[in-house]
Order: structure tokens, then C-alpha cells, then sequence
């Protein structure tokens, strides 16, 4: 375990006591659907379908036997609806058919559904099974690199070093204060490291 890293966590959970997964869901399969919306949208866009989305379509079987132009229509917003609709279907199907109508917990079978890569995968596991997992968006493979946490050009190995530098309690809590810390403060572009208490651990200002 990294000492630096569990400073710059310590530090983060002071900023944001309330980093949390900002997606709305009541099930484990509802948060595995807005996961894969979720993908180049907001989550406070994916929110706002899958409010009444959810409200009248949800579980598995609502989706598994809709047309795919009904969802396209319903996701339009979200952009992708295309491919995105393809996967929900595919992926209620494919719970319904293989794994007892139950989002599946491990990492291999959830890998297994159409439009779920590692980064889907990690955050259903760690947000509804509760399982010690560090998912890497786009905000996570910034901060990371900005903050020295990792210099992999991928997600995966990103991954892997902050997996490395952090206890498995740490790993869940470390995916929201990243996320929250990108999203809120360590923009892509124009960082308002005014704003920032790890401007001294900070690899991109000292250029
Ligand atoms: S100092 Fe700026 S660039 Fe560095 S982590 Fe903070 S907000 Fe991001």
C-alpha cells in the first residue's frame, strides 16, 4: 500500500464526504442499464430517462422482450441509442436465458453481457454486490495520471497501479472521490486548481 496514495484519499474523502454513485437505480439490474446509458452522456441525463424508464419498464423481462425501436426511442437522448438499445435487450436476455433473471456478481459472467466491459463490470460490482473493485472512466484515467497515481496509457493498467497502492476496503471509496474530484474540480479541461487541495501531489501543474 502506497502511503502517498492513501494521503491523497484521506484528503479527497475531506473534500467530498458524500462521494457517492450518482446514478438513481432501485436494482441491481436498473444500475447495470443506466451504467451502459451511461457510456459519452452525463449521468444527470441518464437520470433523467431512466426516471420514468424504470418507473414503468423495471426488470429484465420489460426489456428482453422490447422492440428495439421502443427503447431506441425511449433512450434517444442519451446519444449511441443504437448499439445502447442493442445491448440492454442483449443483456436482459441473456440474464433472463443464463443466469436466472439476476445480474450475475462475477467479473467473467458480467463480462459475458453484451455492452459490459471492464469498466461497467467493476462499478455493478462494487456499487450492488459491494465487492472491492476500482472501475476506471474517463475521469478516474485523468485524475490518476495527473496525480502520479498511474502513467498506463489504459484504463486496465491504470487499474492494476491503483489496485496495487490501495487496501481492497479503500478500492470502492477511491472509483467516487476520483470520479468526484474530476468531475467537479479536475476538469479535462481547464482544472480549477484554485479549488484543489492536492495542488502539492500534482504531477500536471508542476508541468
Ligand atoms: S492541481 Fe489542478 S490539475 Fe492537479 S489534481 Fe488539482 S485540479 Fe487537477
Amino acid at each position: 500500500m502506497s502511503e502517498r496514495t492513501k494521503e491523497i484519499l484521506e484528503i479527497l474523502k475531506v473534500k467530498y464526504p458524500d462521494a457517492h454513485c450518482e446514478l438513481n437505480f432501485k436494482t441491481d439490474f436498473q444500475l447495470l442499464v443506466a451504467v451502459i446509458l451511461s457510456a459519452q452522456c452525463t449521468d444527470k441525463r441518464v437520470n433523467i430517462v431512466t426516471k420514468p424508464m424504470f418507473e414503468k419498464y423495471p426488470d429484465p423481462i420489460d426489456y428482453a422482450t422490447m422492440p428495439q425501436e421502443k427503447l431506441e426511442t425511449l433512450i434517444h437522448s442519451c446519444g449511441f441509442y443504437h448499439s445502447k438499445a442493442r445491448s440492454v435487450i442483449s443483456a436482459s436476455t441473456d440474464i433472463i436465458e443464463k443466469f436466472g433473471g439476476k445480474v450475475p456478481e462475477k467479473m467473467e459472467d458480467l463480462l459475458s453481457l453484451r455492452g459490459v466491459g471492464r469498466k461497467t463490470a467493476n462499478v455493478v460490482r462494487s456499487v450492488a454486490f459491494g465487492k472491492s473493485a476500482l472501475a476506471v472512466d474517463t475521469h478516474v484515467f485523468r485524475v490518476a495520471h495527473r496525480l502520479g497515481l498511474s502513467d498506463k496509457p489504459t484504463p486496465e493498467g491504470v487499474e492494476k497501479d491503483i489496485v496495487s497502492q490501495l487496501s481492497e476496503d479503500d478500492l470502492s471509496v477511491a472509483h467516487h472521490l476520483l470520479i468526484f474530484h474530476g468531475r467537479y474540480v479536475c476538469h479535462s479541461r481547464n482544472p480549477e486548481c484554485g479549488e484543489c487541495p492536492l495542488t502539492e501531489y500534482c504531477e500536471y501543474i508542476k508541468g
